[in-house]
């Protein structure tokens, strides 16, 4: 093994390693530290509810996206660098900081704009390997105050190929305590059927994939319409991702798609410049939630 030392790096790389597997173990080396050296940032992207009347959606909350500012790369993609920090352990503790970071910000907003604000974490299979992830989602909870319906845990089909009794258990006990589950990239996996009788959840979200193809009709259109009959008639949530044309949105709407995602409505944005929807939906005064504390 050669070593090359860099600043707050070590990179490591075998003889005969290929420009491309070298290249991946330095990403490695450098996510290592990419934590405490404060390179994440969450983005936030609204989801907004179709049932809204008003010519822009209300916002039902907002999916915390992570990224990756590497000082020399510019910007990594979750896509790229979660896989790695899956196979390190590193998602672990990079996991348990988005959980924390997206819940007090979620915090934040509900106390900003004086009603609860939806958040929607993505957790990985590792998150979900063991018990610490309760732990994980207690103390986030707990220190931001946030309600436990206010948040929801995205999973992905990869959370099967652990223990699945263990899995579903943990996931069954996180709803027990109020927070929500959705299954995303719905419909991409080839057991998506299967996986909405093994997992407890409230939500589907319909893959890009399908959403991407709406306005051409045709099989992309049955589709979408048969996932969301089917959640609908499991009680579940619909939200299809990826919306970017006012075309797609029409046919969602036309088959009853309750929630969108997607840039036709919001990218995901820094907190900073995530803007409050207008209040058109503004409650009376009286309808204050009882359990607020007096002002006296
Ligand atoms: P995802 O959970 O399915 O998130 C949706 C992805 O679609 C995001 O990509 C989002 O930026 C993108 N997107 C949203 N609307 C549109 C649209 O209208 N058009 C197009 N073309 N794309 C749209 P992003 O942020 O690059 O994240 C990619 C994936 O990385 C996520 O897919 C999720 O699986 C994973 N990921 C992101 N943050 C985290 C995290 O904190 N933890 C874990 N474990 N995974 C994460
Ligand atoms: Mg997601
Ligand atoms: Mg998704
Ligand atoms: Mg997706």
């Amino acid at each position: 093994w050669a070593k090359a030392s860099g600043k707050n790096r070590l990179v490591t790389y075998a003889e005969g390693m290929s420009k491309e597997a070298q290249d991946k173990a330095a990403l490695r080396d450098d996510l290592a530290h990419a934590l405490e050296l404060g390179q994440f940032e969450v983005h936030y992207q609204a989801t907004v509810d179709f049932r809204d009347s008003g010519p822009v959606p209300r916002a039902k909350g907002y999916e915390a996206l992570l990224r990756w500012r590497h000082p020399e790369r510019g910007t990594v993609s979750p896509l790229e660098f979660v896989p790695l920090a899956e196979a390190s352990g590193d998602i672990r503790a990079i996991g348990a900081w988005v959980l924390r970071t997206a819940t007090a910000q979620a915090a934040a907003w509900t106390a900003e704009r004086g009603t609860p604000v939806g958040i929607a974490v993505n957790l990985s299979a590792v998150q979900l390997g063991d018990d610490e992830v309760l732990t994980v989602v207690r103390e986030a909870l707990r220190d931001s105050g946030l309600r436990p319906h206010q948040l929801t845990l995205e999973v992905t089909e990869s959370v099967l190929v652990g223990d699945l009794d263990a899995v579903s258990g943990r996931l069954a006990r996180l709803r027990a305590t109020g927070v929500q589950v959705a299954i995303d990239d719905f419909g991409t996996g080839y057991s998506s059927l299967s996986y909405l009788r093994r997992l407890p959840v409230d939500t589907v979200k319909i893959d890009r994939s399908f959403v991407g193809d709406l306005a051409h009709g045709g099989s992309a259109t049955t589709l979408v319409a048969t996932i969301i009959e089917l959640a609908r008639s499991l009680g579940l949530d619909v939200v299809a991702e990826g919306v970017e044309t006012e075309q797609q949105a029409q046919v969602l709407r036309d088959l009853s798609c309750t929630y969108a995602q997607g840039y036709l409505y919001a990218r995901p944005q820094a907190a900073q410049d995530v803007v409050a929807p207008a209040p058109a939906d503004a409650v009376p005064s009286d309808a204050v939630p009882s359990d607020a504390v007096p002002s006296d």
